[in-house]
C-alpha cells in the first residue's frame, strides 16, 4: 500500500461506500488524466470508461478549458452572487439560455445536481403560493426516480436501498410507475404506454392538489440506466400542460450531448417549466449547476419588498467564476469541435459494439440511448430472475475490466458504459473489447 492509499483509509468516508469492504481492499489511486485515459499513482493508464461518473465531456487536461480556468485565475478566483454580479456568470448564462429548449429564459446557479433539483422544487411550490393556488403542494416523482442525495430531493427519489431509511425525514410524493420497458410488463408484448395512462389518473384525480412533476427524460440514470419508451416525455408534456401542472425536467445527467443531442428534451421537441443541468455543464471540470426557468415562474416572484415574494435560497459558492468560465469554454469546444454533429458515428458504433453481448449468458437486456450503454445481468435470463444482490456479480465484472484497462462503475447488476464524447470510433470499439473480455471472464 503506498502513503496516499494509507492516508486514503486512514481519513477518508467515500460516497457510496462501504467503508469496511474498502478499507480492507487493495485502492487504486488517480493521480493525472490525459484525453480519455486516467493514470494511477503506479503510471498505469486507465480509459475513464464512465466519464469520471458522467461529467467528463471533451476528455481531460483539455487545452481549451484549462487555458480559460488559468485566465479567469489571473483575475478572480470566487466572488459573492449574493448582492453582485460577474462577468463569467452574466456571460455564462446568456449562452446557456441559447441553448437551452424554448420557453426557458432565467439561470438560478447553484453547485451540484441535488442543489438544482431542490431550487427547481421550491421554486415550483413557492410559484403557486404566489400565483393564488396554494393547495397545489404535491410533486409526482417516477418509481426509482434519482435526483440527488439531499433530503429535498431524496424526498423525490424512489430508490429504496438509498432511501428508505430516511423516510420519516421526508415529505410525500404522488409515485407513478417507471416508463422502463424492460422491467415493466404492464404491457405485455406491445407497449401501449399503461405508463402514461397510469400518469393521467393520478393527474385527473389530483391535479389540483399537484405543484409539479419532476422526472429525468429519456434515461432513468442511477436506477439503472432505465430507458422510456419513445413517445413518453412527449405524452407527458402533454399531460402536464393540460392538467396545469408543471413539469420540471432534471437533466443532470442527460444534458450536454449525453444522449446524442444537446438536452434529451430535445428529442421529442419538450418545453419544460423548470429544468436542473450540473454534470456536464463544466465538461466535468469543476462543481456548478444550473436550475433554469420560464419567463412566467420568474415573474410570479416579482413584488414589492415587503411583498416578501423573493426566493431566499442561495448557496456559498453560487455562480463560482472559475465554474463558470469553465462551462463558457466548454460551450465553446461544443462549438468549434461540433461535438454534437459528430456523436452520430459514435453512437452507431456503440450500437455494433453492444451487439455481440446478447449472446453472453446471464446478459438479460443490452440498451443504449445515445452515449450512454447499459448492459443488465441476470441470473436466469428467460425468467427474468436477478443474482442475488451479494454475488455482487455486475461489481465483479468491472472489478475484471481494470485487469484489462478500463475504469467502469456498475449500478447493481447494471454494467453502465458512458465514455467521453470526445472518445474517437477506434477509442470506443477498444473500450467495449475490454469490457466484453471482462464479461465473458466473469460469466461467459
Ligand atoms: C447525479 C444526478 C443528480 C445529483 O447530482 P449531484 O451533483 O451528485 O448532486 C441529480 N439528478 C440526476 C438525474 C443525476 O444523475
Amino acid at each position: 500500500m503506498n502513503e496516499i492509499e494509507r492516508k486514503d483509509k486512514q481519513y477518508v468516508w467515500h460516497p457510496f461506500a462501504q467503508m469496511k469492504e474498502w478499507v480492507a481492499n487493495p485502492q487504486m489511486v488517480i493521480e493525472a488524466g490525459e484525453g480519455v485515459k486516467l493514470i494511477d499513482t503506479e503510471g498505469n493508464s486507465y480509459y475513464d470508461g464512465v466519464s469520471s461518473l458522467w461529467v467528463n465531456m471533451h476528455g481531460h487536461r483539455k487545452q481549451e478549458i484549462d487555458q480559460a480556468i488559468i485566465d479567469q485565475l489571473g483575475k478572480i478566483a470566487h466572488t459573492t452572487m449574493l448582492g453582485l454580479a460577474s462577468v463569467p456568470a452574466s456571460e455564462f448564462a446568456e449562452q446557456l439560455i441559447q441553448i437551452a429548449p424554448a420557453g426557458l429564459k432565467k439561470v438560478f446557479y447553484s453547485d451540484d445536481g441535488s442543489t438544482a433539483v431542490e431550487v427547481a422544487i421550491k421554486m415550483a411550490y413557492q410559484y403557486w403560493q404566489h400565483i393564488g393556488q396554494p393547495n397545489k403542494q404535491k410533486f409526482i416523482t417516477l418509481a426509482q426516480a434519482y435526483h440527488g442525495d439531499t433530503l429535498g430531493t431524496v424526498s423525490v427519489g424512489g430508490i429504496d436501498v438509498f432511501h428508505r431509511i430516511f423516510k420519516p425525514l421526508l415529505f410525500e410524493t404522488i409515485q407513478v410507475p417507471s416508463p422502463s420497458c424492460y422491467h415493466c410488463g404492464a404491457c405485455s408484448e406491445n407497449c401501449g404506454m399503461a405508463c402514461l395512462a397510469a400518469l393521467e389518473k393520478v393527474l385527473a384525480e389530483q391535479h389540483d392538489e399537484i405543484a409539479a412533476m419532476v422526472i429525468e427524460p429519456l434515461v432513468q440514470a442511477a436506477a439503472g440506466m432505465l430507458m422510456q419508451p419513445q413517445g413518453y416525455i412527449r405524452g407527458v408534456r402533454d399531460l402536464t400542460k393540460k392538467y396545469n401542472v408543471l413539469l420540471i425536467v432534471d437533466e443532470v445527467a442527460t444534458g450536454f450531448g449525453r444522449t446524442g443531442k444537446m438536452f434529451a428534451c430535445e428529442h421529442e421537441q419538450v418545453e419544460p417549466d423548470l429544468m436542473t443541468v450540473s454534470k456536464g455543464i463544466t465538461a466535468g471540470y469543476l462543481p456548478l449547476a444550473a436550475t433554469f426557468t420560464t419567463q412566467a415562474i420568474y415573474d410570479a416572484f416579482l413584488g414589492e419588498y415587503s411583498d416578501y415574494k423573493t426566493f431566499y435560497h442561495g448557496h456559498s459558492y453560487t455562480g463560482n467564476p472559475l465554474a463558470c468560465a469553465a462551462g463558457l469554454a466548454n460551450l465553446e469546444v461544443f462549438r468549434k469541435e461540433q461535438v454534437i454533429e459528430g456523436l452520430t458515428s459514435k453512437v452507431e458504433i456503440i450500437r455494433q459494439g453492444l451487439e455481440k453481448f446478447k449472446q453472453v449468458p446471464h446478459v438479460g437486456d443490452v440498451r443504449q440511448c445515445g452515449m450512454i450503454a447499459a448492459v443488465e445481468l441476470m441470473q436466469d435470463v428467460a425468467g427474468k430472475i436477478p443474482f442475488k444482490p451479494e454475488q455482487r456479480t455486475a461489481a465483479k465484472v468491472c472489478l475484471t475490466a481494470r485487469k484489462y484497462g478500463i475504469i467502469i462503475r456498475n449500478i447493481g447488476d447494471v454494467i453502465v458504459f458512458m465514455p467521453p464524447l470526445a472518445s474517437t470510433t477506434a477509442e470506443i470499439n477498444d473500450m467495449i473489447d475490454r469490457i466484453y473480455r471482462a464479461l465473458q471472464e466473469v460469466v461467459g
